[in-house]
C-alpha cells in the first residue's frame, strides 16, 4: 500500500530517494516520482509502472541536498503520469506527495478552489492548491501547512517542499 521517502541532508538526495522507494516496493504500488530541490529550483520526474522506469526518467546528473519521493496506489484517478506524485502548486513553489485518502476534497474545491485549474485526478492536489492559496493571502508556509491540514478530512502523509525555503521541508502524519 504504497511508500512516502523524504530526505535533507549534506549530500545528493536523488540514491537516497531512490533506494527508499525501492525499499518500499514490497508493499505495492502503480507508479512513483521524486522531487530534488537544489539552488537552481525543483526537480519533479514520475513515471508510471515501476521504480527502474522511473530511474530511467531521473537525469544522471540530478542533483539536490533535499528531496521527496512516492510510490503511489491510486484511490482518486487512474495510474497514469498525470496523476503520479509529486504533484506541484500553479506557480511551481509548492511540490508534495500524499499517500492516503483525502475525503472531503471535493467539498473543499467547491468552495475554495472553484476557479482553480487541475493537472491531475487525484484527492491529493487539492492540497498542494491550498496551502498555496493560503500563502498567497499572506500566511507563512508553516500556517499555510497547518491551516490546510486543520481542513483535511481523511488519513494522509505528506512530505512538501517550499522551493523558497532553502532550510527546511515540512512534513505530516495523520
Ligand atoms: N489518494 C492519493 C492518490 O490517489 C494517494 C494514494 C496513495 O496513498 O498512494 O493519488
Amino acid at each position: 500500500m504504497c511508500g512516502i521517502v523524504g530526505f535533507i541532508g549534506k549530500k545528493n538526495a536523488k540514491e537516497v530517494l531512490l533506494e527508499g522507494l525501492e525499499k518500499l516496493e514490497y508493499r505495492g504500488y502503480d507508479s512513483a516520482g521524486i522531487a530534488l530541490k537544489s539552488p537552481t529550483g525543483v526537480l519533479v520526474a514520475k513515471e508510471k509502472g515501476r521504480i527502474a522506469d522511473l530511474r530511467s526518467e531521473v537525469p544522471a546528473d540530478a542533483f539536490g541536498e533535499m528531496g521527496i519521493g512516492h510510490t503511489r496506489w491510486a484511490t482518486h484517478g487512474k495510474p497514469s503520469h498525470a496523476n503520479a506524485h509529486p504533484h506541484q502548486s500553479k506557480s511551481g513553489r509548492y511540490t508534495m506527495v500524499h499517500n492516503g485518502v483525502i475525503e472531503n476534497y471535493s467539498l473543499l474545491t467547491d468552495q475554495y478552489l472553484a476557479d482553480a485549474s487541475f493537472e491531475s485526478d487525484t484527492d491529493t492536489e487539492v492540497i498542494v492548491l491550498l496551502i498555496e492559496m493560503f500563502a498567497n493571502q499572506g500566511m507563512t508556509t508553516k500556517e499555510a501547512f497547518t491551516k490546510t491540514l486543520s481542513l483535511l478530512h481523511g488519513s494522509y502523509a505528506i512530505c512538501l517542499i517550499d522551493n523558497q525555503d532553502n532550510e527546511n521541508a515540512l512534513r505530516s502524519e495523520k
